[in-house]
């Protein structure tokens, strides 16, 4: 960062306290990841001058002909690592690659069913506050209030009597296998789209670790920056017969330009996912979540549906008091864990003072950690979390975090 540093040292100072930061705590937010050196080179270089408005070998300006062979390589690869007929990498983000797909199926006003946000649902999959709520008619499903899990039966009631245009399979905080085949079934029975929102689980997915819903769901969206360990960006995979209303919908409907670089640092990500070692990081990564929830319940914490299939993690604090979450996670934040107040199904409090933690185990897997290390960190948090207010407690783990992380080394 040599030349930061000389053109404009206030926020080069901030950058480098930043890189500090990632280095020396434990980052446990389950939809964050630490990309790869060549991933940050990408998204640091030169294609990010260009404008590419269009699609590879049909664009609106000159100068292509070098970013038309990257955004194909990124195409081609996507396919190939999902197993899908048809990849659109132009999406800036999650939320937007979302938007486009409603563009592509939905007028305003008409209606579609997503998981409600305090059931592990994502903002726009239906949140009043997003467009997703505003523009469209959302139809809200969430989990059984006993188990915590997808009711099937109870979703598919809801469909038969919404009879909406579209419906949102997909998570940000449920730890459980979601049964996509029964998704597309529903969907097919009244009508509906299937959107299969695979942001947080991508990654397992290209690993081969959990179950693939590509070969048979309508459209599948992803972010490219979580489990997949890509840059920030979004990625919709699709059936031929859709494909021309995809792309329509990304450009000219939601975007303008592409962000080349990211686009370059995706194909990479996607070159890196069909590697051997990416299967075994996949395999780690819900090794290590599973490690890490039998050690918390071992030390008395109560996990939403008491345990977890994939990288997530959703600590159930309200044993200890409703609306602990923010205290908690500031407390185990002082301690060099960073992770996220989350409302847990059915909370009795706000979203701006929720139940429940929200935590996962990519970035901890990125950088080389396995059960073991789960284990330990498993019962420092069990101890902050019952003793949140000893400040001597959370020193002496702070001290040990950063040993942890000396030792395990990634940028
Ligand atoms: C993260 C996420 C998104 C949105 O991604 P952004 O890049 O933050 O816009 C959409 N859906 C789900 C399920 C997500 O987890």
């Amino acid at each position: 960062m040599e030349s930061i540093k000389e053109a404009d040292p206030e926020v080069f100072g901030y950058m480098n306290q930043e890189l500090e930061r990632q280095k020396s705590v434990l980052n446990m937010i389950p939809s964050e990841n630490y990309v790869s050196p060549a991933v940050l080179e990408a998204c640091g270089s030169v294609l990010m001058n260009k404008y590419s408005e269009g699609y590879p070998f049909k664009r609106y300006y000159q100068g292509n002909e070098h970013v038309d062979n990257i955004e194909k390589i990124a195409i081609d690869r996507a396919k190939k690592l999902f197993g899908a007929e048809h990849a659109n990498v132009q999406p800036l983000s999650g939320s937007p690659a979302n938007a486009a797909v409603f563009l592509a199926f939905l007028k305003p006003g008409e209606k579609f069913m997503g998981l409600d946000l305090a059931c592990g649902g994502h903002l726009t999959h239906g949140s009043k506050v997003n467009f997703s709520g505003k523009i469209y008619q959302a139809v809200s499903y969430g989990v059984d209030k006993e188990t915590e899990l997808l009711d099937y039966g109870k979703i598919r009631e809801i469909a038969l009597r919404e009879k909406p245009r579209l419906i949102i399979s997909g998570l940000t905080a449920y730890p459980r296998n979601i049964d996509f085949k029964r998704f597309q079934k529903i969907a097919e029975e009244v009508d509906a789209i299937h959107l299969a929102d695979i942001s947080h689980i991508s990654g397992l997915i290209a690993g081969g670790v959990l179950e693939n819903p590509v070969p048979y769901t309508d459209v599948v969206m992803t972010t490219t920056h979580k489990t997949l360990r890509g840059p920030r960006g979004g990625l919709i995979l699709c059936k031929e017969k859709y494909a021309k209303d995809i792309d329509r919908a990304v450009f000219p409907g939601m975007q303008g330009g592409p962000h080349n670089n990211n686009t370059a640092g995706k194909a990479i990500a996607f070159k890196d996912a069909m590697q051997p070692e990416f299967k075994e990081y996949s395999q780690q990564i819900i090794k290590n979540a599973k490690a890490l929830a039998s050690t918390l319940m071992d030390e008395g914490i109560k996990l939403v549906t008491n345990g977890t299939d994939n990288h997530l993690l959703l600590i159930d604090l309200r044993p200890f008091g409703i609306g602990l979450g923010r205290e908690v996670a500031v407390a185990l934040e002082e301690s060099g864990i960073c992770c996220n107040a989350n409302s847990v199904p059915y909370d009795e409090s706000t979203p701006f003072k929720p139940s429940g933690l929200r935590l996962g185990t990519p970035v901890l897997t990125t950088r080389g950690m396995k059960e073991k290390e789960m284990e330990e960190i498993g019962k420092w948090m069990a101890d902050v979390i019952k003793a949140r207010e000893s400040k001597e407690l959370k020193g002496i783990i702070r001290g040990k975090i950063r040993n942890l992380c000396e030792r395990f080394p990634y940028y």
